[in-house]
């Protein structure tokens, strides 16, 4: 039988706001086909910097963690709002697949204007958050494990990636990049939640430990933000770009307008900079 959801079902604020509000958060111009600014995350933003807004932006994007897996498994991510207490209700853009949603993440546009409407991995050719913060004269990176969709579609742009084997190799990259102290923008992909539940199910207990282990990634970034960038006002984000579930009782999967794939719940919070820092 198949169930039939209504509107309530599914979260409203759009996965395409979010562009517009770090670009605005960072007070620079968002990239040209940007849809609105989600005022939510900037009103948080505002609050905690007395308005200031922020000049560092570090993103985990940790794949496929919908709200369903948040809100099965929230004690897991008591890490995770430690560092980002402010939850975001997003849904995300359809169909809820890897290289469509964070094409929409990152660009502010939605998958007929960004291009990518299917599982393809190709360059992005419209203007991108990366794009906007090189014109403003700010250093963007990605980080990424290797033929994964973050490691590919936003290539080309004049900004360093750092492609690694897999999510520890990311993670200690990014580890090492916070410490160098040069990039405006990080964005740090892992997928082994995503990884595993094809091959299993999101509640398989190797999912399950894959949620603890992006949990722990958060928190070794968040470490590392408050460690090395105490002159600086950081937004930190945990930022997903899709949910999943189980197809009957088979493998776990993704890209139906259901609210198990769509709905999906961002964390934020700011690190301040630090009362004694000279600048
Ligand atoms: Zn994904």
């Amino acid at each position: 039988m198949k169930k039939q959801y209504t509107a309530e079902d599914f979260h409203t604020l759009p996965l395409t706001g979010l562009t517009g509000a770090l670009c605005k958060i960072m007070d620079i111009p968002a990239p040209k086909q940007s849809q609105g600014v989600l005022e939510e995350l900037c009103s948080f933003v505002d609050s905690k910097t007395d308005g200031k807004g922020v000049d560092r932006i570090l993103m985990f994007n940790p794949d496929a963690i919908g709200t369903y897996t948040y809100r099965k498994y929230s004690a897991k991510f008591d890490a995770v709002k430690q560092y980002a207490p402010f939850e975001l209700n997003m849904l995300t853009v359809f169909p809820p697949k890897t290289p469509v949603c964070f094409g929409s993440m990152y660009t502010g546009a939605s998958p007929e204007v960004h291009g990518i409407q299917h599982y393809e991995k190709p360059v992005i050719r419209i203007d991108t958050i990366f794009d906007a913060m090189i014109r403003a004269g700010k250093k963007p990176c990605i980080v990424a494990v290797k033929n994964s969709s973050m490691a590919k579609i936003f290539l080309e742009r004049d900004m360093d990636y750092y492609i690694e084997d897999y999510d520890n190799e990311a993670v200690t990259r990014a580890l090492s990049l916070i410490k160098e102290d040069k990039y405006d923008l990080i964005c740090v992909y892992n997928q082994e939640f995503d990884d595993v539940m094809h091959r299993s199910h999101p509640d398989s207990m190797r999912s399950q430990k894959a949620i603890d282990h992006y949990s722990l990634s958060m928190s070794l970034l968040g470490e590392a933000v408050k460690t090395y960038w105490q002159n600086h006002n950081t937004l930190i984000g945990y930022a997903p770009d899709h949910g999943t579930h189980r197809e009957w009782y088979l493998l776990g999967q993704h890209g139906k307008n259901i609210p198990k794939d769509m709905n999906i719940t961002h964390f934020y919070g700011v690190i301040p900079k630090t009362q004694n820092s000279k600048n």
